[in-house]
This record gives structure tokens, sequence and C-alpha cells, in this order.
């Protein structure tokens, strides 16, 4: 009988370069192409504030990782490039989140850092550098490419991070540099479980104190699949992929969705699901508002205040 509340939207935005298939490819990048990028998101998002008569806050997680320092020559190299957006997102309300993408060098070419102790090692490293740019911890964070593991899950927990947002619910991927694993993760916040970083404790196992909070999964049908494949709530998705998917979707609590800045620009680049469209955010956002009613726009720190499943 109770009256439910709107859905909460928390809008997250990984800043980072382009990429098309392999994570690796990463490893380098056009730094001022990122910072190029980012102004027109945000020159995007102004004029979608103004349109629809709301504030849209936004969690920003900016890499902030070794091979950032390779290319910029520090670890808080793109955090440096960005200090006038930072100064003007704060202002606004906006948050930040760590955002490390793991690589090491192998024969001059970037690929997946797979070692578990290099992995803490480097993330260690990156909020180390967050902290002495911000002069303070960060309090979320997002593995790149959805990498944990329990010796991670424990890092990042020792760090004192209180929310991460790493997870792809139900998802495993072995492949072309890809190394994660969230098989039987719910779609919900939780604690993970110190004994399978991938669910929530049980039958009395120790918990972590951080949050683990998944991205909203959408069972999207991409011109390249058969059948409906989960994938995360990426808002610069081709919007008819995004409106179809959400047809048979349950009302849920809350959104966890994602952009990265390059897919919101035009593409020498064809993909099947990522409409490098400017308008696509907008469109996106009314197709949530079509399927799920009023939206409320948060902060991801903000859409998990009070919970509490364990
Ligand atoms: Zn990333």
């Amino acid at each position: 009988m109770s009256l439910k509340s709107a859905t909460s939207l928390a809008l997250t935005v990984d800043v980072e370069g382009e990429w098309f298939g392999l994570p690796g490819e990463q490893g380098s990048f056009e730094l001022q192409k990122i910072v190029d990028a980012v102004r027109n998101l945000e020159l995007l998002l102004e004029r979608m504030e103004s349109g629809l008569g709301v504030r849209i806050p936004v969690t920003w997680f900016i890499r902030c990782d070794d091979s950032v320092e390779a290319v910029t020559g520090a670890v808080s190299g793109l955090l440096q490039s960005l200090e006038g957006f930072i100064v003007r997102r704060s202002a606004l309300g906006d948050e930040f989140g760590v955002h490390p993408h793991l690589y090491r060098l192998q024969e001059g070419q970037w690929v997946s850092e797979t070692g578990s102790d290099r992995q803490i090692e480097q993330v260690e490293r990156a909020v180390r550098a967050w902290e002495s740019y911000f002069g303070s911890l960060p309090a979320v964070s997002r593995m790149g490419e959805a990498v944990m593991n329990n010796s991670l899950a424990n890092a990042i927990n020792e760090l004192g991070i209180a929310c991460d947002s790493s997870a792809l619910a139900g998802r495993k991927r072995f492949d072309s540099g890809f190394q994660f694993d969230w098989t039987g993760t719910p779609s919900m916040p939780y604690h993970p479980s110190t004994v399978d970083y991938r669910r929530p404790a049980e039958n009395g196992e120790a918990k972590y104190r951080f949050l683990e909070v998944p991205f909203t999964m959408l069972p999207i049908t991409a011109p390249i699949d058969l059948n409906p494949v989960n994938r995360y709530c990426n808002l610069a998705f081709r919007p008819e992929l995004i409106e179809s998917a959400l047809k048979s979707m349950a009302t849920p609590d809350r959104v966890i969705a994602v952009v990265h800045p390059h897919e919101l620009l035009t593409s020498i680049h064809q993909h099947p699901l990522i409409s490098h469209s400017a308008t696509s955010l907008e469109k996106n956002i009314l197709n949530l508002t079509a399927a799920f009613g009023e939206l409320k726009f948060v902060l991801l720190s903000e859409c998990i205040t009070g919970h509490s499943e364990n």
C-alpha cells in the first residue's frame, strides 16, 4: 500500500580516453582530446539542465593511474589538466571518484595488469596521488574495465573507500583483455563478503565496510546479438536500443548509469551500441522517464544514503 517514491538516477561519467575494442588501447591517450570532450559534456549538461528545468548532479570518475603518469608525467596528471573543471563542478555540488585503469607495459604495448599484488600497488599509488591532489582520500571508486578480485576488494576496503561502483552484475569476461567475474552479484548495493567480493556476506561471514554499487544492467539486443545481452546502462547507447530494453524492466528504486565523454562526440567509427551523438544522453534520460516516471537526479553517494542490506 506504500506510495512508491521516484526512481533515483545517478549519472556517472568515466573520464578517460577513447577506445573502440580492446582495453589496452587506453594505455596511451591524447590529453587534450579528453579535456575537450569533458568540456563538451559540461556544456551539454548545462543545456539539458536549462531545457529540463532541473539540476543534474554528476559523479565523475577520473582516471588516475600509472599509465596516466606515462602520458602526462604524473599519476594525477589528468586531474591537474582538469583543474578548472573540477573547481567549477565542485562548487555546483558534483562529486569525484578515483578511476584507475590497471595496465602494464609488455614489449612496448599496454596490456591488462593481471598480477594481484601489482594491481594493489597501482591502486594504492592512485589513491595516494588523489589524496595529494585533493587533500583528502577518495570516497568513491570505480575500477577500470570492472576488474575485481578478493585481494583488490580487500585493498579498496583498507584504503577507506566508502563506495565502489565497478560491478557488472551477472557478467563474466576473460577475453580480449577483459578480466572480470561478477557471477551471482545482486543488482542492489551490498557490503561484499570478505570470502567472495561478488556477493553479500552470508552465514556469519565477515563483510567489508565499503558498499559495492553495481551498474544498472539492461537487456539490450544490439544488431550484433541473436538474443538480449545484459549490458550496463550507458546513456550514450543508441536511444532505440535503450528504449526497447526498458520495455521489459520493472521500475527500479535506483538507476546507476554511465557515459564516457567521447561517446557523445561524432566519430569516424561506427559502433553497434554507442551512438556517438550529442543528443543520445538527453534522449535516453527521456526514455528512462517514459519507462519509470519522474526521476530524482542524485549523486552516486546520495542514492545509497541510509542503505543497509545486512
Ligand atoms: Zn574506464
